[in-house]
């Protein structure tokens, strides 16, 4: 069939171009800040066992009854892409025995995951995911270091953001306030949403996500787990709270923030554009998760940050990535300039100058209308009387000033410039 065109599936795009850039720049700030706190790289596969998401991320949530694409090999191994990333990495922890190396471990993922969501904007069921993860040591310094990473990223992004905090109690606290959340939502069951009823009888701490006005209104007059906490919890969030203030970062208390996922305990958060109130991504800490995969008990702490909700955050804000740093211009006109710009352009290259060229253009005059749309700083021309002299014409493009240097001394002189 000769007609017939492809497009891409739904939820998914094609990144280039401008988006390309934002992308590029949030990747090597998160890059950047994760190794200054010491974080090391870790990839996992972009599949694994369908089990390890039933296990870890809860059967009651909407990710493992909606949202996950799953499929069975031909081998009849049952497998998903990944919807999120804390489980694999909590899976390889375990699998390459990470608790004999010099704990806490500290990893930072960078990639895509999949979630097959209702398109809607800024939704997209291939998006793509920046986390941090703490595995080994429980400690309240460890929780506020994972916050400060994160927002030393958004800082260096140049966007405003606000962490929504919260403490999910532990094993000891939690189940006694689940109870009493079960009892007030129960003699309130009329006032919730249908979903929040089934949420009741699965899950009372999830009505508290709930964002239907009327569970909102609702959920507003319910016992709050801060007022339940043990003293061990209360201590540690107490703490984490401490090390914030001493850091300057500033954060909202939200009692009713539970996060949607099961495995979290004491402190979780969410981070916030400050003036939207975009949600960014959040996390928290797992203390049991790593047993609850078949693991040895180990505390742990993470988050994740949606890289397409950052990009519309950074665009709301107008806030741009700076283009790769490509300043100068390399222009050519007739046959002998064009040989020597190539082995020139070589030369640039070798000294991690980048530049600019349009080698397949022949006339002075496009290449100079190039130059001026990427926004060369300088732009090199090189033409036959150039080349016969061993010389080439150095342009200043915002003040039109042109000199004249030898060819082998460009390299420096444009060093010296940049
Ligand atoms: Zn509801
Ligand atoms: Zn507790």
């Amino acid at each position: 069939m000769a007609d017939q065109s492809f497009q891409k599936p739904t939820g998914t795009q094609d990144i280039h171009g401008r988006y390309q850039d934002y992308f590029w720049k949030i990747e090597k700030v998160s890059r950047a800040v994760s190794k200054q706190y010491n974080f090391e790289e870790i990839q996992t596969p972009l599949f694994e066992n369908e089990e390890l998401f039933i296990r870890s991320v809860g059967e009651a949530t909407d990710i493992i009854q909606k949202e996950m694409y799953s499929f069975e090999t031909k081998g009849g191994d049952k497998l998903v892409l990944r919807p999120e990333g804390t489980a694999s990495v909590v899976r390889s922890y375990i699998e390459n025995d990470f608790y004999k190396k010099p704990q806490p471990v500290k990893f930072y993922y960078i990639g895509p995951f999949f979630r097959y969501e209702r398109p809607q904007r800024g939704r997209y069921r291939q998006f793509h995911q920046f986390g941090l993860e703490i595995l080994g040591v429980k400690s309240a310094a460890l929780d506020a270091q994972l916050i400060q990473a994160l927002r030393s990223i958004f800082k260096e992004l140049k966007l405003e953001v606000i962490f929504s905090i919260n403490s999910l109690g532990d094993e000891n606290c939690r189940p006694e306030y689940k109870k009493k959340l079960k009892k007030f939502l129960n003699k309130n069951k009329e006032d919730l949403c249908e979903d929040c009823q089934r949420r009741l009888k699965e899950n009372p701490l999830r009505v508290l996500d709930c964002k239907e006005e009327e569970c909102r209104k609702t959920i507003e007059n319910a016992p709050q787990i801060v007022d339940h906490l043990c003293k061990a919890c209360n201590k540690d969030f107490k703490e984490v709270l401490e090390l914030l203030d001493e850091l300057g970062l500033s954060y909202e208390l939200d009692p009713f923030l539970v996060r949607g996922l099961d495995y979290y305990t004491n402190t979780v958060f969410e981070i916030f554009t400050e003036k939207e109130k975009l949600a960014l991504g959040g996390g928290g800490r797992y203390d049991g998760l790593v047993e609850m995969l078949g693991g040895r008990e180990t505390p742990a702490c993470g988050g994740a940050v949606g890289i397409e909700r950052v990009i519309e955050a950074m665009k709301k804000a107008k806030i741009k990535p700076e283009k790769e740093d490509k300043r100068v211009f390399l222009a050519q006109l007739g046959d002998s300039a064009k040989k020597r710009a190539f082995r020139l352009f070589e030369e640039f290259r070798e000294a991690e100058i980048p530049v600019y060229e349009t080698m397949g253009r022949d006339s002075l005059k496009s290449q100079m209308a190039r130059a001026d749309k990427v926004g060369a700083e300088f732009t090199l021309i090189l033409g036959r009387q150039e080349c016969i002299k061993n010389e080439i014409i150095i342009r200043e493009m915002k003040t039109g000033k042109q000199e004249t240097v030898s060819l082998d001394k460009v390299v420096e002189e444009i060093k010296e410039r940049l």
